[in-house]
């Protein structure tokens, strides 16, 4: 069966939160975000602001859902502060170019890791396709729910922009 992109196409960032966390995915859809005032998300800013200095195509958003860091070339090229949720960073690029070839623009991928100075090259193949159609239609139904996702304990839940909201009432149960 075909698969319907127009009906499940979401933000990129929704993909991102998907592969980091599924309620994090549910509580950012429904606008619950303290993202913003989080150091960083600040520290990430600068970065993008600071790499590529030369790029001539810089933040160039898409149907006002994907934010592509750069495109020169043949490459769409993002920029992150470390390889730490290199899983979910490298879904988000793959979906780029998943949109993008639905738009008939054929692309490829990079990461620039610039703590470990490191860049990362990614292709679509057949089997990422698979992953991001998956995980879109699993996006669709989570947004549809009425109740968050429940908590999972992950590791980097403490450094989570979400960490008070979801573990507000173990931190009482502690003082
Ligand atoms: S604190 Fe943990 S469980 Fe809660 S949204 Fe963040 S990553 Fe998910």
């Amino acid at each position: 069966m075909e698969f319907d992109f127009q009906t499940f196409k979401v933000q990129g960032i929704k993909v991102n939160y998907y592969f980091v966390c599924k309620r994090k995915l549910w509580l950012y859809d429904k606008g619950i975000s303290m993202e913003n005032e989080s150091d960083a998300v600040l520290e990430g800013k600068l970065i993008h602001e600071n790499s590529y200095p030369k790029a001539k195509t810089r933040e160039i958003m898409i149907d006002d859902l994907l934010k592509v860091d750069i495109i020169e070339g043949d490459y769409i090229k993002d920029v992150k502060k470390s390889s730490k949720m290199r899983r979910s960073d490298t879904m988000q690029i793959a979906y780029y170019l998943f949109y993008l070839k639905q738009l008939g623009v054929m692309k490829k991928g990079t990461i620039n890791y610039v703590r470990e100075r490191k860049i990362e090259k990614i292709e679509l193949t057949e089997d990422l396709e698979n992953e991001i159609k998956n995980a879109l239609l699993e996006i669709n139904k989570i947004l549809d729910s009425k109740k968050p996702p429940r908590r999972e304990k992950l590791p980097y839940c403490k450094k989570c922009a979400y960490y008070l909201f979801c573990y507000v009432e173990e931190l009482d149960n502690e003082t």
